[in-house]
């Protein structure tokens, strides 16, 4: 039963599945430790996972993906989020074919959010089976390619849809 396969526990990933994006950048880089790391998106390590900027919003990578593909809309403000969203998921669909997708918010700190007072919109690629006995038992996730990879295939769809669909009204 037990194989080299077996996934190990550790409390970092388990960190991860709870709040993935705080963790990560104030760990990465001290300079977001005592602000927003989404008002300070322009640092060049938040800038690595950024798959679109729009007018009012923009499109990044989770640090620590739920999922492969696991992308995130963030308003500047507020407003061009339900454009952005409906484009994402358009483009992780052509990306990855996935069987299902969540979408959605985690307000507050009890329900996951990591980056509690700037709300983003969560969007996940899901697989059958993807929640199968590595993340239950092992608390760690699979991935199946890096994020500089899941960025550089992710780019160019997403900025061919927003041509295709113009600029926002
Ligand atoms: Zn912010």
């Amino acid at each position: 039963m037990a194989s080299s396969l077996e996934p190990r526990r550790s409390e970092a990933a388990v960190d991860r599945l709870w709040s993935p994006w705080r963790h990560a950048y104030v760990t990465r880089d001290e300079r977001t430790a005592g602000g927003c790391v989404f008002c300070d998106v322009d640092t060049p390590a938040a800038q690595a996972l950024v798959l679109h900027t729009g007018r009012l919003a923009f499109v990044i990578l989770n640090l620590y993906p739920y999922n492969g593909g696991h992308a995130m809309v963030v308003p500047k403000r507020h407003v061009e989020v339900a454009r952005l969203t409906r484009l994402t998921e358009m483009a992780l669909e052509e990306v990855y074919a996935p069987q299902g997708m969540n979408i959605g918010l985690n307000l507050g700190r009890p329900a996951g959010a990591g980056v509690v007072d700037h709300v983003h919109v969560h969007l996940v690629p899901r697989w059958n089976g993807d929640t199968n006995f590595m993340p239950v038992i092992g608390e760690v996730r699979v991935l199946p390619e890096t994020l500089d990879t899941t960025a550089a295939r992710v780019r160019p769809v997403l900025a061919r849809l927003v041509a295709e669909q113009g600029a926002p009204r």
